[in-house]
């Protein structure tokens, strides 16, 4: 027997419109990926209605499901070559890293703890129930880590998400959007819980932020888009920009603090917005730290033309990076002033005042400018006016739990690392879950899928406590 594919496609399509209200643009198997956002909104809007009527077993599994998909060897080199390739940006080897991490590390159905109330009227529970249908729009300097995270806490939360990546990552992100929807469908999920379109662009961006149909955006980005996010009208969880500062004091283990902090600051040459931006470090003690940061791959600049020369190459006079240097090494950087590099340089240094250009904006690349400070007080008063209240992540080293304390309380920052590199805390040697949406700006801190559900109120009347 013949059968007229686009026939039967066309009922289908008719059946679903008149059943839903929607019409399923596409019902042949795009693995996620559609032509206009409607088409990924109304998708992911069906998907989610049919994930309601699935199991928290069932959530797990499909979770599950993705975590083997991107821990599969050839997939993790995959993904983490071609983040590489396609953004121009960041090292393999830390890409590799990164994605491992959020697969293997981001929680889930666990994460949702129902909190309960009993007493003579009877019990009542809050559970954290799925927003619906959530759009997250995603950096170039973590694409894949950022998809694989969220997919797995927005999914663990009974959620669907349609991603909206930054354009610069468009076919890694395609990639990994597609090897996500093969593994769900192995498992029998619903078709179209994670989303996105072919072509990812600001205009694709403003349609999800304002479509009705989307119940939550979470925006991982720079403070432009998450200030949008913010002022839709919706629930938004917004992860911005930071500019982390490292204080070091005079009782820090000078040697660690110098391998911990070049290892940090060089980790995917700089990308993560976690990673050491500046030191601030106690005059009697800068010297050494100096020294022993050299011992670990940094190159210090110390001439100031080759320093005006540097600056004025990686940052503008609004103070807006070069996109072109933006997650390149050190090498590449040093070649471009000229200077030949021994291949072990891993970060540039430079001793500058607070107010320099390096200090006061985020870059995103391994240069590391130190500033004096005559002692711990002002060292911390640095890092809090440099941080600029964007309330992200900072780095201490010293054994003065007073010091420690007092930074900590002043600084404010969602990730305050003790005596460790900035990765530290997202999980890499440092206890802890892991995330790559690191909400200051609206408060939820590391996200996790509890961040991505509502809390609602079940209540029984007179009934089941036995206390
Ligand atoms: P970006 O702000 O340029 O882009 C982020 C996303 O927003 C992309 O998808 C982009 O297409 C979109 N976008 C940007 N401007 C837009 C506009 N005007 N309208 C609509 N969409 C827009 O950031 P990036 O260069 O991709 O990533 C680096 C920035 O993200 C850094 O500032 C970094 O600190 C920050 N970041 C924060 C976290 C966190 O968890 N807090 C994590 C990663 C990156």
């Amino acid at each position: 027997m013949n059968i007229d594919v686009s026939l039967v496609e066309e009922v289908v399509r008719k059946v679903m419109k008149e059943f839903n209200g929607i019409e399923q643009v596409r019902t042949s198997d795009n693995y996620g990926i559609f032509g206009t956002m409607d088409e990924a909104i109304d998708a992911a809007y069906l998907a989610q209605k049919e994930y309601l009527r699935c199991s928290i077993s069932d959530r797990e599994r499909y979770i599950k499901a993705i975590r083997e998909v991107i821990l599969k060897e050839e997939n993790l080199e995959y993904l983490s070559r071609l983040a590489v390739e396609e953004t121009g940006m960041g090292k393999y080897e830390h890409k590799y890293i990164k994605n491992k991490l959020a697969a293997e590390k981001t929680p889930g159905t666990e994460d949702l703890v129902t909190e309960a109330m009993a007493g003579d009227d009877g019990l009542t529970l809050i559970e954290l129930s799925p927003f619906g249908v959530i759009g997250s729009i995603t950096p170039t300097t973590n694409p894949t880590e950022t998809i694989i995270s969220n997919s797995i806490g927005m999914l663990a939360a009974g959620n669907s998400v349609v991603f909206s990546p930054h354009p610069k990552s468009k076919r890694v992100c395609i990639d990994i959007i597609k090897m996500i929807n093969k593994a769900l469908k192995v498992e029998g999920a619903p078709r179209n819980l994670v989303v996105m379109v072919e072509e990812p662009s600001i205009e694709n961006t403003n349609i999800l932020m304002s479509h009705p149909k989307i119940n939550m955006i979470v925006t991982t980005g720079g403070p432009a888009i998450v200030k949008k996010a913010m002022s839709t009208g919706k629930k938004a969880i917004g992860a911005g920009a930071g500019n982390p500062p490292v204080v070091v004091d005079e009782t820090a283990n000078i040697e660690k603090a110098a391998v911990d902090i070049i290892n940090g600051c060089s980790f995917d040459n700089n990308l993560p917005c976690i990673a050491e931006k500046e030191v601030i470090s106690v005059d009697s003690i800068t010297d050494y730290l100096i020294f022993n940061m050299k011992k670990s791959g940094a190159y210090e600049i110390q001439d100031k033309d080759v320093l005006d020369k540097l600056t004025s190459l990686v940052v503008d006079e609004n103070g807006a990076p070069n996109k072109d240097l933006v997650g390149k090494s050190a090498i590449y950087i040093l070649n471009k002033i000229g200077i030949e590099a021994d291949k072990d340089i891993k970060v540039i240094i430079a001793e500058t005042a607070k107010e320099h250009p390096l200090v006061q904006h985020e870059l995103m690349m391994p240069i590391l400018p130190i500033v004096r400070a005559n002692d711990v007080d002002e060292a911390i008063n640095i890092a809090v006016e440099v941080e600029h209240g964007n309330r992200h992540t900072a780095m201490m080293h010293s054994t003065n739990v007073e010091k420690l304390t007092k930074m900590a309380k002043l600084i404010q920052t969602t990730i305050f690392v003790k005596n460790g590199p900035s990765y530290a805390g997202i999980g890499v040697g440092g206890e802890g879950y892991s995330t790559f949406t690191i909400a200051g700006p609206t408060g939820e801190g590391l996200t996790s899928p509890k961040s991505f559900a509502r809390r609602r109120r079940c209540v029984l009347v007179g009934g089941f406590h036995i206390k």
